[in-house]
Order: C-alpha cells, then structure tokens, then sequence
C-alpha cells in the first residue's frame, strides 16, 4: 500500500470536493492520504468523518504560502493540530490577504489592458482559498489567453511577471515555526520550484523536519539529488501528486505514490515530539 501526500481540493483550488478525492484515493489503491489545500484545513473537517468507512487514512495536512522577498515558498505541514489558535488566527489572517492579493493582482492585469474584475476571480473560488489558478481562469473565461498555464507564463507566475504578488508576505520561518507551535510537522514543499538548495539548510536551522522529494513536478534526477540532500539533513522525506482536478490536468491522485516507510517515519517524528 501507498500514500499521496499532497492533494488539493475545492476548499482551495482543486476542482473536486473532499469526499470525491478521497474516492479517488481508494480506486487508485492508496491507503494514506493527505488533503493539502493552501492556506486552510477545511477539506480535512469534511473528510475525516469518510475516511474511515472507505479504508483510507486521513493525515491533517496543509500547504501554507510564504515568501522570501518576491519569492513564492509553499510549507507542507502534516500532524499538526488543526484547532491550534495560532495556527486558526494566522489562517483567518491569510484568507484576507489572500482576498487582498488578487485586487491587487486584478489592478495591475487592468493596468495591463486585460480587464477582469475581482468579484468574478472570486465567482470561480467560491468557499475556497482563493488563488492564482482562479485568477488564471477568469482570464481564461474573458478569453485573453488561451490555456491557464499561459496565464502563469505572461502575468502572474513568478517575480518577473506584471502582474506577480507573492501569497503571503511572511518568511518561510514564521511558517516553520508555526507548524511547529500546532505540532506539526514542517515540510518544504516542491524544493525544485525555489531553484536555490543553499536555502534548505537555514531552513533546516530554523525547525524544518521534511522535504517533498517525490512530486509530480520531479524528475527522476530531482529525485536523486532530494533523496541525498534529505539524508545528508536527516530530513523525513515526503512525497504526492499535487493532485488539483481539472484546474492541473494529467496527474490523477496516485500520480505520486510514497513508500508506507515514509508514513511510518513521520508518525515515530510525531511520537516522539508529542
Ligand atoms: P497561489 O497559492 O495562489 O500562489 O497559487 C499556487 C498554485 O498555482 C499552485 O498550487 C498551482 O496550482 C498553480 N501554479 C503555480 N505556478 C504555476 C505554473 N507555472 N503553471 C500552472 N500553474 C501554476
Ligand atoms: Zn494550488
Ligand atoms: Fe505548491
Ligand atoms: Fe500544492
């Protein structure tokens, strides 16, 4: 049996709901499963009580934005205690930015001569976490690009782009730290994404427990080089298909699949710091 630790649903964005991801977990013949949405637990609330009946163990998991400069970290957490009050203010918190965000984001794509409106933006996210694959998809829907990825390529994918705002203006350790404070488990996630491995070490230094080593964004080299780095730190190793739905097409839950060793690990980690 296999886990998928990294998962998005609806409640952020994902395209499907919690219950229909973890059907999808048990025809893909996982036995552990993480919900990751970004910057909120609220897929776990409705899934814990189904998971169960289907066979599948349900981990609390996360993926919580931050930044160093203009550059986007996503921070894994597992394990961690989702009534935590700290861990609940910095999420209310982080929903408002996030609202803040794409007005920002939509006042400089206007500046850009592409007008959508933020209300439609926040049509397409509905109860979820708000995002820039909503932002890509209004862009989408007014017919300004033809595929979501372009919206990525043009505006709004990374520093060098116009329309560019990072999804949370906290650094990486404050993310860390809080993890640690609802005791989680810190990972970093998709480190191929930061295109710099010197900053896993500070990382490290400042509470990191874990790197992403298997992600679907990957390659078998990146793998290699993951594995030894999370040795070398004596860093746990997690791993997961970044499954969002029809907003991220081709990788189906189970994409990814991590070595129930790995599991293992992580909850002897969470014993032990208990
Ligand atoms: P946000 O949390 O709002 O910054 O959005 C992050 C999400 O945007 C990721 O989880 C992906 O779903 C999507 N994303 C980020 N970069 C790209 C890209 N270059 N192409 C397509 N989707 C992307
Ligand atoms: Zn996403
Ligand atoms: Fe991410
Ligand atoms: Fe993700």
């Amino acid at each position: 049996m296999a886990a998928d630790l990294h998962l998005h649903t609806n409640r952020s964005d994902g395209t499907e709901t919690p219950q229909r991801v973890l059907e999808l977990a048990k025809a893909a013949g996982l036995s552990t499963i993480a919900l990751t949405d970004h910057d909120t637990t609220e897929a776990l609330a409705v899934a814990a009580p189904l998971a169960a009946p289907l066979g599948i163990e349900l981990i609390a998991g996360i993926e919580m934005s931050s930044s160093i400069g203009e550059v986007e970290v996503h921070v894994l957490g597992f394990f961690m205690d989702t009534a935590h009050e700290g861990l609940r203010r910095h999420l209310e918190e982080q929903q408002a930015r996030r609202v803040e965000r794409v007005k920002e984001m939509v006042r400089r794509l206007n500046r850009q001569g592409l007008l959508i409106t933020a209300e439609e933006v926040f049509a397409l996210s509905g109860q979820g976490t708000v995002g820039r694959p909503h932002v890509a998809r209004a862009l989408l829907n007014r017919g300004y690009i033809t595929t979501t990825v372009e919206a990525f390529d043009r505006y709004i994918g990374s520093a060098k782009h116009p329309a560019f705002v990072p999804g949370s203006p906290l650094p990486p350790e404050r993310i860390i730290r809080l993890i640690r404070e609802a005791d989680g488990i810190p990972v970093l996630a998709h480190p191929i994404y930061l295109k710099d491995d010197t900053l896993i070490p500070t990382f490290v230094r400042q509470g990191l427990v874990g790197l992403e080593v298997y992600h679907s964004g990957h390659s078998p080299e990146h793998v290699r080089r993951y594995e030894r780095m999370a040795r070398e730190l004596s860093l746990l190793m997690t791993g997961g298909s970044d499954y969002h739905g029809e907003s991220k097409e081709g990788l189906p839950v189970g994409t990814v699949r991590l070595a129930d060793e790995h599991v293992d690990a992580l909850k002897r980690w969470k014993t032990a710091h208990a």
